[in-house]
């Protein structure tokens, strides 16, 4: 039989004991409730940014609509650790699967946009659309290829991603080293010119082509129902855009009109946060609008390339990457305005 055997014990180590006992309470007791604060800190923190649902080093979801997800990468360059998604992809989630739009920017970054989506919903990707001919646009292709997605791009954009597939590879070869392991460049398996219709599961988008915006071929996806556009690298939020590889900011200008036409309630963008017109107008729209006058200011008076390089760009430093993108910036829009004057 087992039982409590009460040994006589002198009564100044039962204080002792007792006196004990109670000190270890009173430590548990504050580990708990030390505990217990750093829970309610951390959830106050993160009910500050409650539409973050998903957070890792390299993508955060954020919600915009029912179904409606971005996939917002770091803001500065493509490196090792972001596997070249230094960029803000769209999901829509179907009856029938999802609709992805931009496939990341090697195989490895396909793989993992395509872990996150799987947090979001286990339907299969069914269709790739590519917004433009930027790496981050379309070097995962591969990966959705392996998996039956269609993959649609504009033609503009097919034509961009060969003639630079190479230049590509070798520029992210230096700069994610062997994250860039298994990428193939794979092109868009359906391309169209000017616009494209789309249904999946009962979702309708229409895809367009206004012009060269960042890159020559770069498209919007919209979302008519739900008033949502994706807008790839025609938007950027939260950094500083760059005058991109079509170096053509007045079409930049025109494509943007074109697209804040249709009057989007929201905007996903190609590079930060999901936002509304109204900040894409002044992050994007605004700042090109603004280098175009003060180059325009330079002209008028025969100044030089010296002078772009000296324009007071401050106003915009509240975007990431400012430092060194404001000065191209500037250079890019004198060398094209130059020639019409
Ligand atoms: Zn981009």
């Amino acid at each position: 039989m087992i039982g409590r055997v009460a040994l006589p014990c002198p009564v100044y180590l039962d204080i002792m004991f007792n006196n004990l006992y109670l000190y270890l309470q009173l430590i548990v007791t504050l580990i708990l409730k030390k505990a217990l604060m750093f829970k309610i800190i951390v959830f106050a923190i993160l009910s500050l940014f409650s539409n973050i649902l998903f957070a890792d080093a390299v993508l955060q979801v954020r919600k915009v609509d029912d179904n409606v997800y971005a996939l917002v990468g770091e803001l500065s360059q493509r490196s090792k650790d972001n596997l070249a998604n230094n960029s803000t992809h769209g999901v829509i989630v179907t009856d029938d699967g999802v609709i992805l739009i931009d496939s990341g920017g090697s195989y490895l970054g396909a793989e993992h946009i395509h872990k996150v989506i799987q947090t979001i919903t286990d339907k299969p990707i069914k269709i790739v659309i590519n917004t433009g001919g930027q790496d981050h646009r379309w070097l995962g292709n591969e990966y959705y290829q392996k998996l039956g997605a269609r993959i649609i791009a504009s033609s503009y954009a097919q034509d961009d991603q060969k003639s630079r597939a190479d230049s590509q590879m070798s520029r992210l070869d230096n700069l994610i080293g062997d994250s860039l392991k298994n990428t193939n460049p794979v092109f868009a398996t359906e391309t169209f010119d000017s616009i494209k219709p789309i249904e999946l599961g009962k979702v309708k988008l229409e895809l367009h082509y206004f012009g060269p915006a960042h890159t020559v071929g770069d498209i919007i996806a919209w979302m008519p129902n739900k008033r949502i556009m994706f807008a790839g690298d025609i938007v950027f939020n939260n950094r500083m855009l760059g005058i991109g590889p079509a170096r053509n900011f007045q079409s930049w200008i025109d494509v943007f009109e074109k697209m804040a036409s249709f009057k989007p309630s929201h905007i996903v963008p190609g590079h930060g946060d999901p936002s509304n017109l109204q900040e894409a107008t002044k992050n994007t729209y605004q700042y090109l609008v603004f280098l175009k006058s003060k180059i325009a200011e330079i002209l008028d008076k025969d100044g030089d390339m010296q002078d772009a390089l000296k324009i007071d760009q401050s106003k915009y430093n509240y975007l990431k990457n400012h430092e060194s993108i404001a000065g191209k910036n500037a250079q890019w829009v004198f060398q094209q305005m130059e020639f019409d004057y």
